[in-house]
């Protein structure tokens, strides 16, 4: 894979640049393949990228013009989504269910042809372009699976950097029509509408312990932050002094109750 992003990364005319926010970010996130490569690799800007951005499973590609616009933390906000790809592994995953079939297909198309002409050319091109052919149809098999993926990494993105501003990287996104050509295609993302929908619902989610005590009395507010500094500062030290994984969901498990549970308590008592 290190081949295919070296090989890539200078048909794009891409420049690196090391940027620490980000290997910190993803230590936090394990995307360990990223950070196997040399520092000095590991981010690239490109002006000719069609798209914002782009992730390998050991590199990330921004459009030089896109990342112009972006402030420090909507590039954290852009590679934790990214980030979030490498770690679960969404770009390996993808071949099999993509290239692989095309790659079949269009070799068994081309062999059928074969057995109807000899012209070594005529061959070629038809496994070529039946593998165009079915790598296209193959997008549109996978495209809800595909939606899943990018739902999946903005989610978890939003549990470690800040939303707002993975809303405010997605706004400069929104298109200002629609052509006919993206709507033919099939659709790899949901609606950047959607998105931003999706990220709002979560960070109301996650910060729905510190939105209820905003409508409790004095009492409860000063209650509920002595246990919010109480639970972060426990977290803190378990994610630092690494607790077994099960131990870690147990607690984590305990502390979204516990967290759950007080906001109800807090919002009843609130109403009167
Ligand atoms: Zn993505």
């Amino acid at each position: 894979m290190g081949l295919i992003s070296s090989i890539m990364m200078r048909l794009l005319r891409a420049n690196a640049f090391e940027m620490q926010a980000l290997d910190t970010l993803a230590e936090s996130m394990k995307a360990i393949s990223i950070l196997k490569r040399d520092k000095f690799r590991r981010y690239y800007k490109s002006s000719i990228l069609p798209i914002p951005c782009l992730a390998y499973a050991d590199a990330l590609v921004f459009n030089s013009n896109y990342y112009q616009m972006l402030s420090p933390y909507e590039v954290l906000a852009i590679g934790a989504h990214e980030f979030n790809h490498i770690a679960k592994r969404h770009i390996a995953k993808r071949l099999p269910r993509t290239v692989l079939p095309a790659a079949v297909f269009a070799i068994v198309t081309g062999y059928l042809f074969f057995i109807n002409s000899t012209s070594f050319l005529f061959v070629a091109s038809v496994i070529v372009l039946f593998f165009f052919f079915f790598l296209f149809g193959s997008y549109y098999v996978n495209a809800k699976w595909f939606r899943k993926q990018e739902t999946e990494s903005d989610l978890s993105a939003v549990e470690f950097v800040n939303g707002t501003a993975m809303i405010s990287a997605l706004a400069m996104l929104r298109p200002q029509k629609t052509s006919w050509l993206s709507k033919l295609l099939p659709q790899l993302h949901p609606t950047i509408e959607q998105r931003i929908h999706n990220i709002q619902a979560a960070m109301i989610t996650k910060n729905s312990f510190n939105f209820t005590i905003t409508f409790g009395d004095g009492v409860h507010q000063n209650l509920s932050k002595v246990l919010s500094h109480f639970l972060l500062q426990n977290e803190r030290f378990l994610s630092s002094s690494e607790p077994s994984a099960f131990y870690s969901l147990t607690y984590h498990l305990f502390c979204g109750w516990l967290r759950k549970a007080f906001c109800k308590v807090v919002s009843a008592q609130a109403a009167f």
